[in-house]
């Protein structure tokens, strides 16, 4: 079970889980978010691209963002990987059926983390006083978690209806939270 994606809304804990569960599984772990931040340091012109959105709490063009993903999918270490932060939108699910039908790497499971809205502008402003992220204020939290709503939410139901979907409680400490992803996964 090592092809993945770890979906939910901002401030669920995605990335601090996909981090540990890239250790526990040895999978690569492939953040969309991280892969925008980095080139947003370096002054990329991709960086300078999505910033505009990600500091708005918008969602990156497709089209550059499927293209990102699919050169880091053809990089020697995914051929297990977890995927954090992508696919958010249809066409993304789409494109990443074709690249992975392309590479012969069928998905084994959709983790979806669950958390209560009020609860997630509470650790996102919360994390906002030291993370450094310029999206993670109060009025974009509002904006991004919107946007999830919108356009990430309904993908649930195409995972669900492929018999990938697993939905885990994202509420309560890291360990605890990792150790029900693990079960879900039937690796614990
Ligand atoms: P994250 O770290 O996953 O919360 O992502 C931070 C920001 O990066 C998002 O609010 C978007 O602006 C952008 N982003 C990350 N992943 C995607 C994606 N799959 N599609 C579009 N935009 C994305």
């Amino acid at each position: 079970m090592t092809r993945l994606i770890l979906m939910g809304p901002p401030g669920a804990g995605k990335g601090t889980q996909a981090v540990t569960l890239a250790e526990r599984t040895g999978a690569a772990h492939i953040s969309t978010g991280d892969i925008f931040r980095a080139n947003v340091a370096a002054g990329t012109p991709l960086g300078v691209e999505a910033k505009r959105y990600m500091d708005a709490g918008e969602y990156v063009p497709d089209e550059i963002t499927n293209g990102m993903v699919k050169d880091r999918l053809g990089q020697d270490d995914a051929d297990a990987f977890i995927l954090d932060g992508y696919p958010r939108t249809a066409d993304q699910v789409e494109r990443l059926d074709e690249m992975l039908a392309e590479i012969g790497h069928p998905l084994d499971a959709v983790i979806a983390l669950t958390v209560d809205d009020e609860e997630l502008v509470q650790r996102i402003v919360e994390r906002g006083r030291t993370s450094g992220r310029t999206d993670d204020t109060e009025d974009v939290v509002r904006n991004r978690l919107k946007v999830y709503s919108a356009e990430t939410e309904p993908l649930m139901a195409i995972y669900r209806q492929r018999g990938l979907l697993r939905e885990v409680d994202g509420m309560g400490e890291i360990d605890e939270v990792a150790g029900r992803i693990d079960s879900a996964l039937g690796i614990a």
